[in-house]
């Protein structure tokens, strides 16, 4: 192993003192002022490490290690140093840091690269404070405006401009998008696949598409003790046989089809009445974009045989709308490779920075497994092993990328 693990450990067990919570979380929602403590200490580490320190208009942060070569074409790791209001301590910090430890490892090791190596740190990556997660990544791909994201708002009024501000992470610094040569980020899986294979190593191969839907079911309302149940076009009970029989067909298309109703509204909402509305979302998860247009095919001849059985009339509407995100084939490939039989491919369930980054550049993901799959909570848990062979694989990757003498303009 060429990384230091007890110094990538103690790293990370560092950070999580600040927005410590009880049960060993953290809470550093995006640009509050233990945001910014994190991100001046990030900082002090990189500048200490030789590293240059640019940040953008996005409070994006650039640690830059020079490379030697003429080209100013540069290989980029990193993800985000905020949390959930009740967050792990490596969801997002893992990634920061293991890149913080390859930069430290190429110290060590007296290397120079060719390309310049970059660990970003992603400004609201979590959404919980702005609700727009993945803020910086989107803004630095040309995804989300910088008019967009100053415009985004706490409950408690603060903008994200001010916010910016307030920590002193308004700035105007960091690389042109064009100048990525790859982008490299690694992740706690915040699932349980990995644990379940036995494996240390998650190639990310894609992250699922993801739809979103408001379905709205009209009957009539009417007296609970009054009308018989032949007289009844109960919108309730349309719902909730539509939310049964969606369920059992969507499974027998496909055991790994995530499908959550997670909010419904009853349009009188009284105990005595039969209800006359009924609404709901619906948030279905997939790898592949084809089978998600099937199964929408599907709720939608279901929704239908509902409404003639059950005399309602409903309407299925999609109100988001999230693609199939597939990370490069030969990046994806060079991390199984120097994976060996530690790895598995596998496809996100959740959103990442690098999901951003892949529209503009190659891009991949490295995962390491967290302890029964549980994160955005207290008890999320990273092995130290785990850690070390996870940043010790991305070592290798980014190595490899940077060392490589490549002319101007090629990949
Ligand atoms: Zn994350």
């Amino acid at each position: 192993m060429l990384i230091n693990p007890g110094r990538l450990w103690s790293s990370i067990m560092e950070i999580a003192e600040i927005g410590k919570i009880p049960g060993g979380g953290c809470r550093r929602l995006s640009l509050s002022p233990e945001d910014g403590a994190a991100r001046d200490l990030f900082a002090r580490w990189c500048r200490e490490a030789g590293c240059t320190v640019e940040v953008d208009a996005f409070g994006n942060m650039f640690a830059i290690r020079r490379g030697i070569a003429e080209s100013d074409r540069l290989v980029m790791t990193g993800s985000h140093l905020d949390t959930q209001p009740v967050g792990g301590r490596f969801d997002g910090i893992y990634g920061v840091l293991a890149g913080l430890e390859v930069v430290r490892t190429l110290n060590d090791l007296g290397l120079q690269t060719d390309r310049s190596v970059v660990v970003a740190n992603w400004t609201n990556e979590e959404g919980a404070r702005f609700s727009a997660a993945q803020t910086g990544s989107k803004g630095f791909a040309g995804q989300v405006s910088r008019e967009e994201a100053y415009r985004l708002r706490t409950t408690d009024g603060l903008s994200f401009g001010e916010a910016l501000n307030q920590i002193g992470y308004a700035g105007d610094g960091g690389p042109r998008p064009e100048q990525l040569a790859c982008y490299l980020e690694s992740h706690i899986e915040q699932g349980p696949v990995l644990e379940a294979a036995g494996k240390t190593i998650g190639i990310v191969e894609s992250a699922q598409a993801a739809r979103w839907y408001q379905v709205a079911v009209t009957g009539e309302t009417r007296h609970a003790g009054t009308t018989p149940a032949n007289r009844r076009r109960d919108a309730f009970m349309a719902a909730s046989a539509f939310a049964v029989e969606s369920r059992r067909q969507l499974l027998g298309m496909d055991p790994d089809i995530r499908f959550t109703i997670g909010r419904m509204e009853l349009g009188t909402n009284a105990p005595n009445t039969v209800p006359g509305q009924a609404s709901f979302t619906i948030d279905m998860r997939f790898p592949e974009d084809q089978v998600l247009n099937l199964a929408e095919t599907l709720l939608r001849d279901v929704l239908s045989e509902v409404d003639q059985r059950e005399g309602t009339r409903s309407r299925l509407q999609t109100t988001h709308l999230v693609p199939t995100v597939r990370f490069d084939a030969d990046l994806v490939r060079e991390v199984e490779v120097l994976a060996g039989d530690k790895g598995m491919r596998l496809s996100s369930g959740a959103m990442h920075d690098a999901c951003a980054i892949a529209a503009i550049a190659p891009a991949a993901m490295i995962f390491v497994p967290s302890r029964d799959g549980i994160s955005h909570h207290q008890d999320e848990w990273l092995e130290p092993s785990d850690a070390a062979i996870g940043a010790d694989l991305l070592y290798k990757v980014i190595e490899s990328k940077a060392k490589a003498a490549t002319p101007l303009g090629s990949v």
